[in-house]
């Protein structure tokens, strides 16, 4: 989970990250802090094998995932990985349980299988009684659950989340994060999550700051 540099080429060439450089274990909740534009969401979809950085290493589960084809990182991002993003991005025309099946069906779970980790996970997330509902029967609150359900159906090694309560009124941000938290305490899974929240980032077990590229480790409770 290493990484160094990446830049963007446009019109005029700038670096985004430049040394940028950290290691997540299982069960930890990592905030991922700082400015706009600082390049959090950028480290993000480097880390999530979405983007390839210009330089440094991204080491999944002990695997350097640097330079792999795309049909691996593919199968490791399905396999390993869970995301969630600000808009919780759900099947419009599937249900609650299914949108947390089809991921699973993906990877080859029977529908029976699929199902009860489905139900199991939507239990653990309040939302026993929601199953059938589609994503525009559901609150903002209850589609961001949902999407946190998805992003742990095939149990990953690592979550990544960008801004998965920015579109949620403070008190249900709250609620939805420690849905989160808990489950990453009770799973195992490690957690890297962007926030613009400093409220909710001091609740985790750690929180990075990206300063001009590089990121700086910051004591949850002296965050400010
Ligand atoms: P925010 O808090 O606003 O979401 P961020 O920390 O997630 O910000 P990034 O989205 O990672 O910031 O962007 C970092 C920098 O890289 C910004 O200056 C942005 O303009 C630039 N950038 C992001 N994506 C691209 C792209 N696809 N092409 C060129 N530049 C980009
Ligand atoms: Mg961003």
């Amino acid at each position: 989970d290493r990484l160094v540099r990446a830049f963007y080429q446009g019109s005029r060439k700038i670096e985004v990250l430049n040394g940028a450089s950290a290691d997540i274990f299982p069960g930890q909740a990592v905030a991922l802090v700082g400015p706009s534009g600082a390049g959090k969401s950028t480290l993000l979809h480097i880390s999530g094998l979405l983007e390839t950085p210009d330089g440094g290493r991204v080491i999944i589960n002990g695997r350097d995932c640097t330079g792999m084809p795309d049909a691996e990182r593919t199968r490791v991002r399905r396999v390993q990985m869970g995301f969630v993003y600000q808009f919780h991005q759900l099947l419009p025309e599937f249900s609650a349980l299914e949108n947390i099946m089809i991921p699973q069906l993906i990877l080859g779970r029977t529908k029976k299988q699929a199902r009860q980790r489905a139900a199991q996970l939507l239990g653990s997330l309040g939302l026993a009684d929601r199953v059938d509902h589609r994503p525009a029967q559901l609150s903002g609150g209850e589609q961001q659950r949902t999407a946190i359900a998805r992003a742990l159906a095939n149990d990953p090694r690592l979550i990544l989340a960008d801004e998965p309560t920015g579109n949620l009124d403070p008190h249900t941000a709250e609620h939805v994060f420690d849905a989160l938290i808990h489950l990453i305490r009770t799973t195992g899974v490690a957690a890297l999550i962007c926030t613009h929240n400093l409220d909710l980032a001091r609740r985790m077990d750690r929180v990075l700051r990206l300063e001009n590229g590089m990121l700086v480790e910051v004591q949850p409770l002296a965050l400010r």
